[in-house]
């Protein structure tokens, strides 16, 4: 089958190099370098679908510490919850593999049409295209759907003190974000910074480096993350994947674990169902799946989410102070992608006064 995928990011690039084994691949992307975006951390979930090579990986992570104010909680497990890759080069691995399977194109996808059996992007046809030119998708823009809800994460890497190099550190004051702060050690000394924010990330960013004491850092870099739930991402013999489609957790940020899931299920299908590429078929067969499997997880981390930016930091310092008493089940059944694994083990009296009392926030 001749595909057409648009975006050599961390989903575009997976998708050519899943796909590209047994499909006539042309993967697209405007970009003439590719540049990573992220932050490099996924937990290990991520291996079932893509195994980075050693050399790339730069540390191994087994908890977090939750921070506001002089409140902390320590969630620190005995296995390794979390790996922590060098982004650049993980991405330009992805890129590599994508390449040695697909027809690479440096080339703007301005237009797409979709004309009876075939999907035309600039003057190229295809009988099947993935979508994966990320938040500001032009995929999207041609298909008619709505701007996402849009923050922005900026990131740097510094040498810095932190808590202990097996935990991310998370920080929850407003004046550094209106999501959260991050430290994310990478080994003795170095650790990324960032924050993700709805408005005014700049001096946000700039508080918390003032805060952490950092004066010298290495070059700053960041991107849009889509925030919220998206449904409507497939269409006739196209599917939009990744940032592009919206997929993204909007308790971290994170989109590429199960961005890479969505792939797999994708991949699935149409292995076992070659013919199956109008909207009538996706919708009947690919949409329920991804609805289970992830679609149904994005929708929680949208609901947390929607809570979590109505608390305050008054509410946070409760939040941290119940997060310390249920540690043991937090590291028992937490998982930083599928929320519906833990979120009804970890309610017990104290969580169900703390919603009660935050009760219209839940809406
Ligand atoms: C600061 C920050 C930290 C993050 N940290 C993490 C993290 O630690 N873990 C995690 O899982 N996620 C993280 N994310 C989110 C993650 O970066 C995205 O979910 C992921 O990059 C999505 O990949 P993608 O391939 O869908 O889109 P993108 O990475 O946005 O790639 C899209 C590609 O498409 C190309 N493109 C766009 N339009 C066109 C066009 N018209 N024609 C051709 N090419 C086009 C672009 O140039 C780009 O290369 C972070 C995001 C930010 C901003």
């Amino acid at each position: 089958m001749k595909i057409g995928i648009v975006g050599a990011g961390p989903l575009g690039s997976f998708a050519a190099w899943k796909f590209g084994k047994n499909n006539d691949i042309t993967l697209f992307e405007q970009k003439k370098k590719i540049t990573s975006k992220h932050s490099g951390i996924f937990s290990t979930d991520i291996l079932n679908y893509y195994k980075p090579p050693k050399n790339i990986i730069l540390n191994k992570v087994k908890g977090a510490v939750l921070k506001i104010n002089n409140k902390e909680a320590i969630i620190k497990d005995k296995k390794i919850r979390a790996i922590v890759v060098n982004s650049q080069k993980f991405d330009e691995n992805l890129f590599n593999e994508a390449k040695k399977v697909s027809l690479y194109k440096n080339e703007k996808i301005e237009k797409v049409d979709l004309i009876g059996k075939s999907v035309r992007l600039n003057n190229h046809s295809f009988d099947f295209v993935i979508g994966a030119d990320g938040p500001f998708s032009k995929l999207s823009e041609n298909l008619g759907i709505r701007q996402k809800n849009i923050f922005y994460g900026l990131e740097t890497i510094a040498d810095c003190n932190f808590f202990d190099k097996k935990l991310v550190e998370l920080y929850f004051e407003k004046k550094f974000s209106d999501f959260f702060a991050w430290i994310i050690p990478l080994n003795d000394s170095e650790a990324k910074i960032g924050v993700i924010c709805k408005t005014h990330a700049q001096k946000k960013f700039s508080n918390f480096l003032k805060f952490l004491q950092i004066k010298k850092h290495r070059k700053i870099i960041g991107g849009a993350i889509p925030i919220g739930f998206y449904e409507n991402f497939i269409f006739e013999r196209l599917v939009l994947i990744g940032d592009a489609a919206g997929q993204v957790k909007s308790t971290t940020g994170g989109g590429i674990t199960l961005g890479m899931k969505s792939v797999n299920l994708l991949f699935k299908l149409l292995k076992n169902q070659q013919y199956c590429l109008s909207k009538k078929c996706l919708v009947k067969n690919y949409y329920p799946v991804w609805k289970k499997e992830i679609g149904k997880e994005l929708w929680l981390h949208w609901r947390i989410r929607k809570f979590l930016n109505k608390l305050n930091d008054r509410d946070y310092e409760e939040l941290i102070e119940l997060a310390n008493t249920l540690s043991k089940r937090i590291i028992k059944f937490g998982d930083m992608d599928y929320p519906s694994k833990f979120l009804i083990k970890v309610l017990d009296l104290n969580t169900c006064l703390f919603l009660l009392k935050n009760f219209w926030k839940l809406f």
